[in-house]
């Protein structure tokens, strides 16, 4: 593949943006990969590890001669970051993100890229537990979706984006922003919230010791405390603004809990059965689809 902007400038440089780097090296796409990071020591280990073509000194320095400015920081510091790089934009630069979110990143954004520049949003599905700049790696996108919300958007530079993302192995797909905080609200952000309250529930509960729930940890629950480990601050500032498509989602959630509540109280077998049939199913769509892996367990060592 041959190089598709002359310079990116990735702005915040955890997880995201250094599978970012890895990915853009792999393939070719970017002549220079400049990097930023608030902090001395990000910027210290980034230089260390080969993160970036060059790391720069503030984020203005990283983007004013980018062609490809992608912010890669939580979702509420979007806003200053924005306001910060948008005056000393390139004429013509396209300006992206990787949020979480969308609509509130959007209106976060938007006001700050001056004319004659693209904002187009993005939203790689993709992540792990695991964050900062030694996280990444090469194939995090790989066969994952990355949705963007051009919203109006350039079509030409649209375009160039989504063969951009398509290039760092994903499946691309456009959508409205408020679609996608509601889409995302019922298949990541609302399960993160069980997985940190099925959490705080065990560490509460004073008749299992905590070394009984670590001992014992199989299935559900270690799956659950895998989730429950990602960044405090990502998921903070993702709560905050999705709240609406949240709430919503998890106002559903408790009805459906109350449900499957009375059926075992009542010792009703059928709707349970009936219930766990239908989820199943949904399961084996994620598979058919290439989401996830059909080895028992995860293609967990069963005896780890
Ligand atoms: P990360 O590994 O925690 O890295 C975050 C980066 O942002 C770090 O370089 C950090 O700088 C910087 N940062 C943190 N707070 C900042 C602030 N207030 N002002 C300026 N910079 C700040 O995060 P990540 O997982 O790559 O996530 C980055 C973005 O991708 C987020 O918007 C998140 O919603 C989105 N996203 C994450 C995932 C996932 O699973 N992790 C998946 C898809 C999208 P220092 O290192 O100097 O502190």
């Amino acid at each position: 593949m041959s190089v598709m902007y002359d310079r990116v400038a990735l702005i915040g440089l955890g997880l995201i943006a250094s599978s970012m780097f890895w990915a853009m090296k792999r393939k070719g796409l970017a002549g220079e990969v400049v990097g930023y990071a608030r902090s001395e020591e990000t910027r210290d280990t980034a230089r260390k590890i080969g993160l970036c073509d060059r790391i720069c000194d503030s984020a203005v320095e990283a983007a004013k001669d980018a062609d490809l400015v992608i912010l890669c920081v939580p979702v509420g510091a979007m806003s200053a970051v924005a306001a910060d790089i948008g005056p000393h934009l390139k004429w013509g630069a396209v300006v992206s993100d990787v949020g979480s979110v969308k609509r509130a990143v959007i209106d976060a954004i938007g006001p700050h890229i001056p004319d004659g520049m693209h904002f187009i949003p993005a939203h790689p599905l993709a992540g792990t537990e695991k964050s900062g700049p030694e996280s990444g790696f090469a194939e995090l996108f790989d066969n994952r979706w990355c949705l963007l919300t051009p919203d109006g958007a350039d079509a030409t530079e649209t375009q160039k984006l989504r063969t951009y993302w398509e290039a760092l192995g994903s499946n691309v797909d456009e959508m409205d922003a408020d679609h996608h905080d509601l889409v995302v609200a019922v298949t990541s952000h609302t399960p993160h919230l069980i997985a940190y309250t099925m959490v705080g529930v065990a560490d509460d509960l004073s008749r299992v010791t905590d070394s009984e729930v670590v001992q014992f940890s199989a299935g559900g629950f270690r799956d659950f405390t895998r989730i429950a480990a990602s960044d405090p601050t990502m998921w903070r500032d993702v709560f905050l603004n999705n709240k609406d498509a949240t709430l919503e989602i998890l106002g559903r959630f408790t009805e459906e809990l109350f449900v499957l509540q009375r059926a075992i109280r009542q010792g009703d077998g059928d709707l349970l059965h009936d219930y766990f049939t239908r989820t199943r199913s949904i399961r084996r769509g994620i598979i058919e689809a290439g989401q996830d892996t059909d080895a028992a367990n995860f293609g967990r060592n069963l005896k780890s």
